[in-house]
């Protein structure tokens, strides 16, 4: 893999599996090539990368639960107690983010309410198959690579399950539609050589469960989408490594994700089009 090719931001990957090469991608850069191509500019190719702005108090605590829920699980069963449960957030807190002392106790205290009911729940006893599992597979043209939160086993069919920490509560069409699940499911299928169809949002602060059940057709459009999503931006940062202007090849595209952008404090168009929240406003209520 040339040092060129890394510094693009997807690698095209043509040792260690056979030709045609693979565009090794993760879900998340694909979102954001579709949500905004000059915020893939800025976060994968410009070098230096430019300044990010200050930590998000919702991001923080969804940090915090993913770390707290991968020890719970860690953990026998018989251990899953409650108190166990609401001693993993207090050893992964953070404080970054949060208005004032009221407020990070206020979420502090929430967070081991949500992971014990969590250790006393439905799944308290489960034994994952998988916990923040890397994943990578070629998928179609791509080499899908990424991280799992938790992959379950079902009757011998993995299910991957993504934890869910902010204001919405999912619902099914929103598991049904998440590019990085099917495609993580795909890779899982690839990975663990056993059936994955199945892809569940877990609402940690309601316990709500969203699940898709995914058949040929469902997966193959999410493939097809994202082959398309990494041929462009490839295309596009080709074009800018031979000199191509990046503002016509790396649009702006303004919407509601300029207010939580982590480069707006460098893109004139995203500040002007949506002001910036509180870096609390995003939290559950
Ligand atoms: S602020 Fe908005 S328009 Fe600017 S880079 Fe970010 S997402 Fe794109």
């Amino acid at each position: 893999m040339s040092a060129g090719s890394e510094q693009l931001g997807f690698d095209l990957l043509d040792d260690a599996f056979a030709a045609p090469a693979l565009h090794r991608v993760t879900p998340a850069r694909l979102a954001t090539w579709d949500s905004c191509p000059r915020r893939f500019r800025m976060l994968y190719l410009d070098r230096p990368a430019p300044a990010r702005g200050g930590a998000w108090a919702h991001t923080t605590l969804g940090a915090v639960v993913h770390l707290a829920l991968r020890a719970l699980f860690d953990l026998p069963p018989r251990s899953r107690t409650p108190a166990a449960a609401a001693a993993l957030v207090d050893r992964n807190w953070s404080d970054e983010g949060f208005r004032d002392a009221a407020q990070i106790a206020e979420y502090r205290e929430r967070a081991r309410e949500w992971l014990a009911a969590v250790a006393t729940g439905p799944d308290g006893d489960d034994e994952p198959l998988a916990l923040e599992r890397r994943v990578v597979a070629p998928v179609g043209s791509l080499l899908v690579e990424g991280r799992v939160d938790r992959i379950d086993d079902r009757d011998g069919r993995a299910v991957i399950v993504d934890y869910k920490t902010g204001r919405g509560v999912p619902d099914d069409g929103r598991a049904r539609d998440s590019q990085a699940l099917a495609l993580y499911a795909m890779a899982t299928e690839h990975v663990l050589r056993r059936p994955c169809r199945r892809v569940e949002l877990h609402h940690v602060p309601t316990g709500e469960v969203a699940a898709w059940e995914h058949d040929d057709a469902s997966l193959r459009a999410h493939r097809e989408r994202a082959e398309a999503q990494a041929a462009d931006s490839a295309a596009a940062a080709a074009q800018l490594e031979a000199g191509g202007g990046p503002e016509a090849l790396f649009p702006v595209r303004t919407g509601p994700q300029c207010g939580t952008c982590t480069v707006r404090r460098n893109c004139p168009a995203g500040r002007a089009a949506v002001e910036e929240p509180q870096p609390w406003a995003l939290l559950a209520p």
